[in-house]
């Protein structure tokens, strides 16, 4: 599987730069995941945005969601001008209703199924999606509006991808020896508390590597105002094996 990181910052990028977003890759199979302020540009420089298999929205803070329209436009664009046809399939939360429902009045390009109507996974009660080679199961975040972390798993590597989440015991068992964890990491943990409820920090992130036992830890979601290296080495002093997501860094597992 390829990860392509297509942007690594929230809320808002650095100059030059994009919020969130990831490419998942696997044969002819391309998955975007989140599509935050930026990432469509970035996809276009990657690959042909009509090649994309699906698309998976984590959460509607624009930091995930704001390319959603440049992508509505470029694929009805393809389908009217006869380089594509069909509309794409995109997963994302039901809530909050208005945002669902604005995301909704953009069905002439994509099929849209909300993650809560998908299947549920005897056993976890998660619900689950499976797009060609990827099994994805989603586990509901703590965070201010509802969000779900991934866990996405093809050709048997997996990958767990936070999305935005404060602390919760329940992420450890879901990031379980995972080949490769995204971790959002929104500060230091000497701000923890301000974080709470909202987000992660290194610490935190590191924490739940290590608590996992995943094979590899990479940060995202950083405030563009923060030394990106500090926070690797805050994360370094819990677990070894982490770097920082870039844009447009590809890791292939
Ligand atoms: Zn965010
Ligand atoms: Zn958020």
């Amino acid at each position: 599987m390829r990860v392509t990181i297509l942007g690594c910052w929230g809320p808002y990028p650095r100059a030059g730069e994009n919020c969130s977003g990831y490419l998942l890759q696997e044969g002819d199979t391309s998955i975007m995941l989140d599509a935050g302020h930026g990432t469509f540009s970035c996809l276009s420089e990657l690959m042909d945005f009509r090649k994309l298999t699906a698309v998976i929205i984590s959460h509607f803070h624009p930091d995930h969601s704001a390319d959603i329209p440049c992508l509505r436009h470029a694929i009805k664009g393809a389908n009217a001008d006869g380089t594509r046809s069909g509309r794409l399939p995109l997963y994302a939360p039901e809530k909050p209703e208005e945002d669902y429902a604005r995301l909704r009045a953009q069905e002439d390009a994509f099929v849209i199924t909300g993650v809560e109507q998908l299947p549920v996974q005897s056993g976890t009660g998660y619900h689950k999606l499976q797009v060609k080679d990827f099994a994805i199961t989603f586990l509901p975040t703590v965070h201010p509006l509802p969000c779900y972390a991934c866990r996405i798993t093809a050709t048997g590597k997996t990958v767990v991808y936070t999305a935005d989440t404060s602390w919760f015991d329940e992420l450890v068992p879901f990031a379980q020896d995972a080949d490769l964890l995204i971790a959002e990491c929104s500060g230091f943990d000497k701000d923890r508390d301000k974080l709470a409820g909202v987000h992660l920090s290194a610490r935190q992130a590191a924490n739940l590597a290590k608590a996992a036992n995943v094979k590899g830890l990479v940060l995202t979601h950083f405030w563009p105002e923060f030394d990106v290296n500090r926070l690797v080495a805050e994360a370094a002093e819990v677990y070894d094996n982490v770097s920082a997501a870039a844009g447009k860094r590809v890791i292939d597992l």
